[in-house]
């Protein structure tokens, strides 16, 4: 109500507000084909982010009540630091990062940000400090621009561009008629899966948010750009917490820690040279990667 107070102009910015706070629900529940189940408690705190740490503590975690995926697992991301994801599919990786975005709740155990247990906060407050680029990146039915705007919607032209170039994706979209205003989405221009990714990138490089997940982001793209961008994600993630799963292990090996995960427990920690000495799982995956090129 307190809007009808203030001078027509203001208006206008409570509108933007709420309108990105809605493409940001609608975002979310497209991006899981579920139902929103995680509601903010009522006595939701703002998430204050100091340093960026993540930890989780004994999380147990099941979709379905009668089939559990992770076990008891614990970690942490200490703040400012890379922490790489590794694991055979299914194993339960992009479930860690559905986790700390809290598209779901944990069952057992906590997830924490600088120490405040992710479900005692407000979503919103939650989801502005991180930035996802998901296995499967869903656009909204806009713009290019507003889909790289989104998410920080004070970006300027320069700003947008940089943060396309730095994903590989500016060339792309200034080359179709319409540039940056061409429609994309199910309902405009259909992206490939590389594109996607290269536009999720760039969202997030927009963004500037303290933590990031990268899940497989580069999965879709052909070696030579997935090369190029690795590079940039690197100097992306340098000023950031960061969690990045990978599929291809030549690409964290400079991760600060290494996390193997195994039908749904840790099953190995350490950097690369620690995990190789373990000769244990990651060392296996190692050498059939190594094969495979
Ligand atoms: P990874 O990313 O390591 O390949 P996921 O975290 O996607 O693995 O999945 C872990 C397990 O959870 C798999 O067995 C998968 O089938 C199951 N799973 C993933 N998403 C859902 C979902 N939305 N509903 C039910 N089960 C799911
Ligand atoms: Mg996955």
């Amino acid at each position: 109500m307190l809007q009808l107070f203030l001078p027509l102009g203001s208006l206008g910015i409570v509108y933007r507000q709420v309108k990105y706070t809605l493409a940001d629900m609608d975002m979310v529940f497209r991006l899981l084909e579920t139902p929103q189940e995680v509601r903010d408690a009522p006595n939701a705190t703002e998430l204050q982010v100091t340093q960026g740490e993540i930890r989780f503590e004994h999380v147990d975690f099941g979709y379905q009540a009668e089939r559990q995926i992770l076990r008891g697992v614990s970690f942490s991301v200490p703040a400012g630091t890379k922490l790489a994801v590794v694991g055979h599919s299914g194993a339960g990786k992009s479930t860690l990062s559905r986790l700390i975005y809290r598209f779901y709740d944990v069952t057992g155990g906590r997830v924490l940000i600088d120490g405040q247990d992710i479900a005692h906060v407000s979503q919103a407050s939650l989801r502005k400090a991180i930035g996802i680029v998901p296995q499967d990146t869903v656009l909204f039915n806009d713009t290019i621009r507003y889909n790289l705007q989104y998410g920080n919607a004070q970006a300027t032209q320069a700003e947008i561009e940089r943060a396309a170039d730095m994903a590989q994706i500016r060339r792309f979209i200034e080359s179709l008629p319409d540039g940056w205003e061409t429609v994309v989405g199910e309902r405009g221009l259909k992206l490939s899966g590389g594109e996607k990714q290269r536009v999720a990138i760039a969202r997030a490089i927009l963004k500037q948010p303290p933590i990031l997940i990268f899940d497989e982001a580069t999965s879709s793209l052909d070696s030579a750009t997935e090369q190029a961008i690795q590079q940039t994600l690197h100097e992306v993630a340098g000023r950031h917490t960061t969690l990045m799963i990978a599929h291809r292990l030549s690409t964290i090996v400079d991760a600060d820690r290494i996390l193997v995960l195994d039908k749904g427990q840790v099953v190995e920690q350490g950097t690369h040279a620690e995990l190789l000495a373990l000769h244990g799982q990651y060392f296996a995956m190692w050498e059939l990667q190594l094969h495979e090129s």
